[in-house]
């Protein structure tokens, strides 16, 4: 417990000092963002990012949890998992 919240106070000093946006992952530097509100992922194509309509996307993220709102929205790889098991539970998807 003790630990968790030192952490979280280093974090928050940290980012005082340097300011936000300073943690962007080194690994792989891609083009397109996922439109998914909570997530941080590349979703270029050539990684495995797929696009969603926005309402297919919205049925699982609700529309609060997508980022834009054209008619079309960007997923990284995993995201669209996530979206394809969830849509797995839904028959009404799969008539
Ligand atoms: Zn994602």
């Amino acid at each position: 417990m003790g630990f968790k919240s030192r952490a979280k106070k280093k974090q928050k000093d940290a980012s005082d000092a340097k300011g936000p946006s300073n943690d962007i992952k080194e690994e792989y530097s891609g083009e397109v963002r996922c439109d998914v509100a909570d997530c941080e992922n590349w979703a270029d194509k050539k990684i495995g990012g797929r696009k969603l309509a926005f309402d297919r996307a919205a049925d699982v993220w609700g529309e609060d949890g997508l980022l834009g709102n054209s008619r079309r929205v960007t997923v990284c790889k995993s995201c669209y998992r996530e979206w394809k098991k969830a849509k797995k539970d839904d028959p009404s998807e799969w008539g």
